[in-house]
C-alpha cells in the first residue's frame, strides 16, 4: 500500500542519511516499556529539527509536549555548551521517563524538564521573566494550540523559529466541520496565523514511518 512505500522511503533515507544512534534506540525501547504512546517525531523530522535549531544558532529552546524527550534530545544535541532547553509536559510520568532517556542521552545538564499543564508552565515563566527563546517547538495537546501560539509570540524575539508538528491530521485539517477537538485546534491556530502578521509561516505536509501529517515553521518579524 502507499502507507508501506512511504514508511519503505523513510527507512532507506534514514539509513543513508542519518548515523546509527542506539541511544535514541534505548530511548524508544524504554518508552515502549513504559507503555508511552509511540506519537514522537520521527528519525528524519527528529533530525530535521536538529538541522534548524542548529542553522539558527538557537541558544535557548523551548519544548511545549516533552512525551519521553525523543525530540528534546534531537533538539538538545544542536545547543551549545551554555544552551538550555526548557521542555513542559503534562503527565509526571511521561516527564519521569523522558529525565531518564535524557540522562541516557547525556543532555540532562541542557534541559529542564516541567510538570505541570503546559499554559500554567508559560505563566509562571513569563512571569519569572525568562529570556526569550530562539525557537519554540509546539507539540503538546492540540486544543490549546492557538493559546500556545499566543505564548510563543509572546516568549521570542525578532528571528525566533515557531514549529508546530501535526497539522495536517491526514489531511482533516480542511474539514471545517470535523466535531474532532485536535482538528478544532488546529484550525483555530491556523485562522489565528493567518491574522498575524508578526509570523511569517509555511506549512510542509509530510509523509513517512508516521503517515500522512505536516508541520509548520514560522520566523517572528
Ligand atoms: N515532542 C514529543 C516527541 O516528538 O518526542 C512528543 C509529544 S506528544 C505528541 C504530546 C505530549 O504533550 C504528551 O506527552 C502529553 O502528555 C503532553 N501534553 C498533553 N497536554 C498537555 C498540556 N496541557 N501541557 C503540557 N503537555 C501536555
Amino acid at each position: 500500500s502507499i502507507y508501506e512505500i512511504w514508511n519503505e522511503v523513510d527507512l532507506y533515507m534514514n539509513d543513508k542519511l542519518i548515523q546509527p544512534d542506539p541511544i535514541l534506540d534505548e530511548v524508544l525501547k524504554a518508552n515502549q516499556e513504559a507503555e508511552l504512546p509511540a506519537i514522537d517525531v520521527s528519525p528524519s523530522q527528529g533530525k530535521f529539527l536538529h538541522l534548524l535549531a542548529s542553522l539558527k544558532g538557537a541558544k535557548r529552546i523551548l519544548e511545549i509536549g516533552t512525551l519521553g524527550g525523543y525530540s528534546t534530545i534531537w533538539l538538545a544535541r544542536a545547543l551549545p555548551k551554555d544552551g538550555q532547553l526548557i521542555t513542559l509536559e503534562l503527565s509526571a510520568q511521561h516527564a519521569e521517563v523522558a529525565r531518564a532517556n535524557l540522562k541516557r542521552a547525556g543532555v540532562s545538564h541542557l534541559v529542564e524538564v516541567i510538570v505541570g499543564p503546559g499554559l500554567d508552565t508559560l505563566a509562571v515563566l513569563k512571569d519569572k521573566g525568562t529570556d526569550p527563546f530562539d525557537l519554540i517547538f509546539i507539540d503538546a495537546d492540540k486544543p490549546n494550540n492557538p493559546n500556545y501560539l499566543k505564548w510563543a509570540l509572546e516568549l521570542s524575539k525578532r528571528g525566533s523559529l515557531i514549529i508546530c508538528d501535526n497539522v495536517v491530521r491526514q489531511g482533516h485539517v480542511v474539514n471545517s466541520e470535523s466535531k474532532d477537538e485536535n482538528v478544532k485546534g488546529i484550525r483555530q491556530f491556523m485562522n489565528a496565523l493567518a491574522q498575524e502578521k508578526r509570523i511569517s509561516a509555511t506549512a510542509i505536509q509530510t509523509v513517512g514511518s508516521k503517515g500522512y501529517d505536516g508541520f509548520i515553521v514560522g520566523v517572528v518579524e
